[in-house]
């Protein structure tokens, strides 16, 4: 489903992706762990084709390639060759990647309906009724039928974050990634957002990539667990041994921190 293959990310001179190459079956849902700056949100923005690793900038640093669906999702077939992908290219592909960021990213000035809308009407072509009889389900599976016709800013944050979730699946995407949903968001507030994230873990077989400090939802919804370090896999394993009994320094000093 998903395949980085010797990834190398940096931003001037740092290098934050360093050969990365891992690879993500169908219905995995992966957790990324490791320190702050360790390249997991780089790696998420890199699907969402936010980031590049096309050399087109800075033709020494960027390197490798990544797959979607066996596709070359930052490269563009040309002949035989891979070319860096050009707009249209990357349009079609990130189609098939929802994300949800920490801090919503809603449109402020559009209602609930609109927000979930939007997207679908758009990049999808479906009529204005489909999308809303699509958002109208989604909003409810996010418990949220009664805030249709609000602002963003008349919601609390937990509910936001259900609308942004809402909105990310309306595009029908085959990959959902998540990064630090809940980290922006009152204590009170993380249990709902979470229970509804386990609720589509546990109902639908997308592909997640989810970087979270929230360890024992990442225990119950992952399949698999990844600890970077500097911008490679330092280990991986099921989340039970990962969490359990971590066999590297890097991995176990890292939990001794944040449990
Ligand atoms: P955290 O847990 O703190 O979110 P992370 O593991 O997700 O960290 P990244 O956000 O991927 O780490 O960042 C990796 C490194 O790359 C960091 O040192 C960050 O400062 C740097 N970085 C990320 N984006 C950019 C950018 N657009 N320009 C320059 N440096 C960047």
């Amino acid at each position: 489903m998903i395949k980085f293959d010797r990834v190398v990310k940096q931003f001037g001179d740092l290098t934050v992706l360093n050969q990365l190459s891992f690879d993500v079956d169908p219905g995995e849902r992966v957790t990324l762990i490791g320190p702050s700056g360790s390249g997991k949100t780089t790696i998420l923005r890199l699907l969402m084709t936010l980031e590049h690793v096309t050399p087109q900038r800075d033709p020494k640093s960027d390197g490798g390639v990544i797959y979607v669906e066996g596709k070359p999702f930052s490269h563009m077939p040309k002949g035989d060759k891979l070319v860096p992908a050009k707009e249209r290219y990357l349009r079609q592909v990130r189609k098939k990647v929802g994300m949800v960021f920490q801090q919503f990213n809603l449109f402020p000035n559009m209602k609930v309906l609109r927000n979930v809308t939007e997207g679908p009407v758009h990049a999808l072509g479906l009529s204005r009724d489909e999308a809303a009889e699509k958002a109208k389900s989604l909003l409810e599976l996010v418990g949220l039928s009664d805030k249709l016709d609000n602002y963003p800013s008349q919601l609390s944050g937990g509910q936001q974050q259900r609308v942004a979730i809402a909105r990310a699946l309306a595009m029908s995407p085959d990959i959902l990634l998540l990064d630090e949903v809940t980290s922006a968001l009152d204590p009170e507030l993380v249990a709902d957002v979470l229970a509804v994230l386990r609720d589509i873990a546990n109902s639908t077989s997308i592909t997640m990539l989810l970087v979270t400090h929230e360890m024992s939802f990442a225990r119950d919804v992952s399949n698999r667990v990844m600890m970077f370090d500097r911008g490679v896999i330092v280990e991986e394993g099921g989340p039970d041994q990962m969490f359990s009994d971590p066999q590297e320094a890097r991995t176990q000093d890292f939990l001794k921190a944040v449990l």
